[in-house]
């Protein structure tokens, strides 16, 4: 059911002259997400600019039953930042919320507002000689509130943890429109419950997150990049365990990629060019830091790349022999999703799996895909440290995009099906929203679906926050 006028001017009058969106033009970019899966319809979008602007709205949206779906950067992945088609939901911006409130460099600590970017977050920490690790890649847009609410892990996880282990504190809006006050600033606290990490995931369907305390670390003076090219996930695992040995916690990022999805960024991004002379099966970024130099960093990955070669694990490495080749190889591994909607449908997979068991899964994952669509192309990449793989499908080559898009389901639960049974995740880093909603209610044990259930009546009764996401 749409929004009464009446209601839209109550709302508005909250946030004051031009912070209440009603124009369709302004709107229309915050009701589909970038894949263009999901579509929503409103009639208004407030762009508060104080938590105490939430918190008003929030106890009106209480007073009138009206759903409030919060909305970051928009670079969601599962829908769960779209209003659903009634018209009847008010979709939050927390753009205007963006200040960086404080940064303590001695004390590793950076309090920033929700609508704050990741950019301007690393960007901020550098400028204090630190450093912001979570790098994803729509960090110039996607929010800050967005990232912990979605949990993101993106492609330094390995060394530093997904968004969760670099938030100390939040402030939270909650859906009777009280402030929780949690933005602490210490790294051991133990009165009562973790309330913080009941909202960090939740997609907004817990509370508002208005502002959060995080973490900085010791900006390294130096990072080296390789690329290798080896025959199989197995000799990447092999890879891993050997540079991980060697380099320690200065092995920031191990990112995989199969042929497929690397030759779809050379392909559609001309600028690039491929790194080896020759193709290969499978390919790893690594990137190390180190607190001394470049020359430093440079000289351990070469010896662990050196010894790789000898053991036979890799088949060629290429370092970077420059900081734009180094940011040259990084824009192949980050363009491969943009890269992939170049050839045609995709039906996507977000999953991670303990480590031993992903060349078993390859193997087994590939038949399943072919089972449900013969001739589907696995484009697969990922981050293989965390054990996190974007097993992405496209569509057989010159068949039709909609029917191959109607198999999204089917083959899901195909994929899903080899993940269980490997003791592995359907959703590692980038939430459930709408996209996995139903997989979640089926496949989860039954006493945390009862428990999340439990908590999101306590949280929000009237079911006024983001409903329809998650659960
Ligand atoms: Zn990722």
């Amino acid at each position: 059911m749409a929004l009464e006028p009446e209601l839209v001017a109550r709302f508005a009058g909250l946030v004051g002259p031009g912070n209440a969106v009603t124009d369709p033009d302004r709107l229309a970019p915050h009701l589909v997400e970038w894949r263009g899966l999901y579509r929503g319809r409103t009639s208004l979008m407030l762009q508060p600019e104080t938590a105490a602007e939430v918190s008003a709205i929030m106890a009106l949206a209480g007073r009138t039953r009206t759903a409030i779906v919060p909305q970051g950067g928009n670079t969601g992945l599962v829908g769960g930042q779209i209003p659903d088609g009634s018209g009847g939901q008010i979709i939050l911006s927390l753009s205007r919320m963006d200040a960086i409130r404080n940064v303590d460099a001695a004390g590793g600590i950076i309090t920033v507002e929700a609508g704050a970017t990741l950019q301007a977050v690393q960007d901020t920490a550098d400028a204090a000689d630190r450093l912001f690790p979570l790098s994803l890649a729509s960090q110039a847009s996607a929010q800050i509130g967005g990232v912990l609410s979605t949990n993101a892990g993106g492609t330094t996880a390995l060394a530093f943890g997904v968004a969760r282990d670099l938030c100390l504190g939040l402030e939270v809006v909650l859906a009777s429109g009280e402030i929780l006050h949690g933005l602490r600033s210490l790294k051991k606290d133990n009165r009562g419950y973790d309330l913080r990490n009941l909202f960090i995931g939740a997609e907004g369907t817990l509370g508002i997150i208005t502002a959060a305390s995080l973490k900085l670390f010791p900006k390294p003076r130096g990072t080296a990049t390789a690329f290798a090219g080896l025959a199989s996930p197995a000799r990447a695992l092999e890879l891993l365990t050997l540079a991980q040995s060697r380099l320690g916690a200065s092995l920031t990022s191990f990112e995989l990629s199969a042929a497929l999805p690397f030759q779809f960024a050379l392909r559609h991004m001309p600028a690039l060019r491929d790194p080896f002379a020759r193709s290969y099966p499978w390919y790893v970024l690594l990137e190390a830091s180190s607190p001394v130099g470049a020359a430093q960093a440079q000289s351990a990955l070469a010896a662990v790349l050196e010894d790789a070669l000898a053991a036979e694990l890799i088949g060629d490495a290429v370092p970077a022999a420059s900081d734009a080749q180094a940011r040259a190889f990084w824009a192949i591994r980050e363009g491969m999703s943009e890269a992939q909607k170049h050839e045609g449908g995709s039906i996507k997979h977000d999953i991670s799996l303990p480590l031993a068991a992903i060349p078993q899964f390859m193997d087994e994952a590939a038949l399943a895909v072919q089972s449900v669509v013969p001739g589907a192309r696995i484009a697969c990449f990922g981050h293989l440290g965390d054990g996190n793989l974007h097993y992405n499908v496209s569509q057989p080559v010159g068949a039709d995009k909609a029917s191959f898009l109607a198999r999204w389901a089917d083959m899901n639960d195909a994929v899903h099906a080899v993940v269980s049974r490997h003791g592995g995740s359907f959703s590692a880093e980038h939430g459930i929203g709408v996209l996995k909603r139903d997989i979640l209610a089926r496949s989860l044990d039954p006493v945390a679906l009862a428990t999340m259930r439990s908590l999101k009546n306590l949280l929000d009764p009237l079911g006024i926050l983001n409903p329809g996401k998650v659960l």
